[in-house]
């Protein structure tokens, strides 16, 4: 996420982070290189400029040159404006009416139907909620079909009417059938266009004026730039929309989007999409993301959702099977598993504070699991639970069979008997000294 700005960032603030003498001409040398980054990001001009002299006026108010540490009072107030531009404290969503209405708006293709589908997922699973989508896109079917696709994939019902071409009858039609059906939330899947078009802006504001949403949500494609704060704002004029939601962030984003849409149309981006699956969806905290594209990490939310992952039963049998020795492959797959499901790695790794700029260059891909997951899917159950029966045939036979080499067959084993060993060591109170040598 924003790696170029990240990279950017972090070399103009180079030398005010203590790798040298701070000096007027070099704080100002900083300014100037912080207002390339973020016009190379994307960054609307005029919101850059504004950025940068709000940084320089809080620097000379604070004495930045004679403080104590003033690299890192310096980043701190860059962290702090950066913060504040994309939309200081985070904002939830409405939930309280009964049923709460949700309206989607944005073009085609920004991910409205996806993030339709995520909302539902994500109120079903950690608010309680019975959510209820509905279709209202009555130009194009396969939007219909799409959205039912999603409902079943999440388990959420999708309230459709093929014979009726009104999208105004759909909605309220659909409004009636949550309140009949106990359904307590409400996602209302609008049409696209391609551009923003007149028409389409009626159709919306008829939706909006006849079912009056708790919350009307923009969707934008966070990869379309200047161009998505326009249509923001194109939008904004005429729903007067309650928050943002920017989509494709796992893509090769460049930043602008996040980072101007705020301050241009006065809402919050409330969620983020990072990904096409339906997990891949994140409360949107803008001191959070400051972090990130400043190269601090986000270990909060590396923290969330690993917490969310943790099934405490599965916890509870492999710490059994490490005291008796008796961890297995098929307990290294379903961790890989677990962790699989807490987002893509690349986005893993970023929130790691540091861990962006080391590995930066090296191809994490999504599959980074893959090859280890042929490899034990290659070996017999027998095998999987008893690791130490892999003698030289059977390791070539698992070689061949997952269709990779023998030394990547080894290096997993060995991977797999360090991984034992200090699991076991962590139970047998070793962890307390892990911890100790991990902090000196
Ligand atoms: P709609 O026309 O606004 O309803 O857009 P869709 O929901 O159909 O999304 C358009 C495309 O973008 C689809 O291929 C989605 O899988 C993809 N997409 C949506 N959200 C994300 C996201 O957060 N990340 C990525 N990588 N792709 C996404």
């Amino acid at each position: 996420m924003f790696d170029n700005l990240s990279e950017k960032l972090d070399k103009a603030l180079h030398v005010l982070k203590g790798h040298g003498q701070i000096t007027e001409i070099n704080v100002a040398e900083t300014l100037k290189e912080i207002r390339r980054a973020l016009l190379d990001a994307d960054v609307n001009f005029k919101i850059a400029k504004e950025f940068t002299n709000k940084v320089k006026e809080k620097a000379l108010g604070q004495n930045v040159l004679t403080s104590l540490q003033p690299g890192q009072l310096m980043v701190k107030i860059v962290k702090d404006e950066l913060t504040q531009l994309m939309g200081g404290d985070a904002e939830g969503i409405d939930l309280s009416g009964n049923p709460s209405v949700i309206l989607m708006s944005g073009l085609q293709g920004s991910g409205k139907t996806t993030f339709s589908g995520k909302l539902a997922n994500y109120l079903q699973s950690k608010k309680a909620k019975k959510p209820l989508l509905v279709a209202c896109d009555v130009y194009r079917p396969a939007a219909i079909d799409q959205l039912h696709v999603v409902g079943e994939q999440i388990g959420v019902e999708v309230y459709s009417d093929r014979e009726n071409n009104d999208p105004v009858k759909i909605a309220k039609a659909g409004v009636a059938h949550a309140k009949a059906n106990g359904c307590n939330v409400v996602i209302i899947d609008t049409a696209g266009r391609l551009a923003v078009d007149e028409q389409m802006m009626t159709e919306i504001a008829n939706i909006h004026k006849a079912i009056a949403p708790q919350e009307t949500l923009f969707v934008v494609d966070s990869m379309t730039g200047q161009d998505a704060v326009n249509t923001a704002k194109a939008f904004n004029d005429v729903l007067n929309f309650d928050g943002v939601i920017l989509t494709k962030l796992d893509g090769d984003t460049r930043g602008g989007a996040a980072i101007s849409i705020k301050s241009v149309v006065d809402k919050p981006i409330k969620f983020i999409g990072t990904g096409e699956k339906m997990e891949a969806i994140d409360v949107f905290y803008p001191s959070r993301m400051a972090d990130r594209i400043l190269g601090m990490g986000d270990v909060v939310s590396l923290v969330e959702r690993a917490q969310e992952q943790f099934d405490e039963e599965q916890a509870r049998k492999i710490q059994k099977k490490i005291a008796k020795n008796r961890f297995g492959f098929d307990d290294f797959l379903s961790q890989i598993q677990q962790i699989k499901k807490m987002g893509n790695m690349k986005d893993l790794m970023g929130m790691i504070p540091g861990a962006g700029k080391a590995l930066k260059g090296l191809d994490i891909d999504d599959d980074a699991f893959k090859h280890i997951e042929a490899i034990i899917h290659s070996m017999t159950p027998d095998e999987r639970s008893t690791p130490s029966k892999l003698n030289a045939s059977r390791k070539k036979r698992i070689a061949t069979g997952s269709g990779r080499t023998i030394q990547e067959v080894n290096q997993l084993l060995k991977q797999f008997e360090q991984m034992s060993k200090m699991m076991k060591m962590m139970q047998g109170g070793g962890g307390k000294k892990m911890m100790q040598m991990m902090q000196n």
